[in-house]
């Protein structure tokens, strides 16, 4: 058994009753099914947990990395020193708090969430049901599909500093935008949102949401690791079409590859390594750019 490092001794003398795990793979925890080891995962369960875990993060002067489903991060291969909290499936819960508004937990999956608020007629939230990320994750990216977003419905959003203080945040002050909120600028932790909804019939909401599925299946390579769109949507084209036109489906740097069914992913074809996935995403930004003068900036996080 190899020896505890310095910091994982510390952490876990200070937290002895939380969930952590050293040196866990960062590979079990994103849709990429890449990344090595981080030198403590912790899963809090309550919110309470999450402020000792900062508050402990903060006395031993490690700023902690936050971790929803892993859906839109690149994890490096060399793992992650220090702390990675992963919220997915840990802060959970959601309930409707007046007609129209649903309150959900950071950790809940926006599917999750879509088919709680379409079980009792409420409107707005069909867009994410096909998103395999949390609603922790969505707010921080303001996460979007099919002509929605979460700032279209998000009313306010409950955020945790690196003290473990909280605060109630309207839609205003989360500066979102184009795939961003304030919360890459100026940090905060996801703890919960107040989604506004309207209502509507069931069938109406689930017919919709199917007919989105639908869509996705058709079009994207759900059957391989994916962080879904590599690129954000450049001004004046769209990242899948330069792609293509720049003959690079299908273009491979080892296991990583431009998937052959949709150009604006990059896939997993197995073994694919974080450098590989970097070299992939780098060279087919660069190769865009010669051939149409538009930049391609990855919409993944690479970590
Ligand atoms: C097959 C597939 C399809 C996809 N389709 C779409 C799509 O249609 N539209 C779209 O927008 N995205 C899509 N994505 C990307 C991804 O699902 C979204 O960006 C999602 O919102 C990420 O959520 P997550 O919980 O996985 O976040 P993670 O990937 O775990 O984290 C993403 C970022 O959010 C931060 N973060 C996570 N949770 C919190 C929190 N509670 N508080 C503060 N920061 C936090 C992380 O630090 C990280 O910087 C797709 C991904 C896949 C694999």
């Amino acid at each position: 058994m190899t020896e505890l490092t310095d910091f994982q001794r510390k952490i876990s003398a200070l937290l002895p009753d939380l969930e952590l795990c050293f040196q866990e793979p960062m590979s079990r925890h994103t849709s990429f099914r890449i990344g090595g080891g981080a030198e403590v995962m912790a899963f809090p369960k309550t919110r309470e947990e999450l402020a000792r875990l900062l508050k402990t993060s903060a006395l031993l002067d490690c700023k902690p990395a936050i971790l929803g489903a892993g859906t839109n991060v690149l994890a490096p291969d060399e793992g992650i020193r220090g702390l990675v909290i992963c919220l997915k499936d840990c802060l959970e819960g959601m309930e409707i708090i007046s007609p129209g508004r649903l309150r959900v937990m950071a950790g809940v999956t926006m599917a999750r969430a879509a088919v709680f608020a379409a079980n009792r007629g409420l409107s707005g939230l069909e867009f994410a049901h096909g998103i395999p990320g949390t609603v922790g994750g969505g707010i921080y990216m303001n996460a979007g599909a099919y002509g929605s977003e979460i700032r279209d419905v998000a009313e306010q959003v409950e955020v945790m500093d690196a003290l473990g203080n909280t605060r109630w945040l309207s839609r205003e002050e989360m500066g979102f935008s184009y795939r961003h909120s304030r919360l890459e600028d100026r940090g905060g932790i996801v703890i919960c949102a107040d989604f506004q909804l309207t209502a509507r019939e069931p069938e109406e909401i689930k017919a919709r949401m199917k007919e989105l599925i639908g869509k996705r299946t058709a079009s994207q390579p759900l059957d391989l690791p994916s962080a879904g769109s590599a690129f954000k949507r450049p001004h004046g084209g769209y990242a899948a079409a330069l792609i293509e036109q720049g003959g690079l489906k299908g273009f491979r740097v080892g296991g990583a590859a431009i998937s052959e069914k949709h150009a604006g992913f990059a896939v997993n074809l197995g073994g694919a390594t974080a450098e590989d996935m970097r070299q992939l995403l780098q060279i087919v930004s660069d190769r865009v750019w010669e051939q149409s003068g538009i930049r391609l900036e990855p919409e993944i996080r690479i970590w």
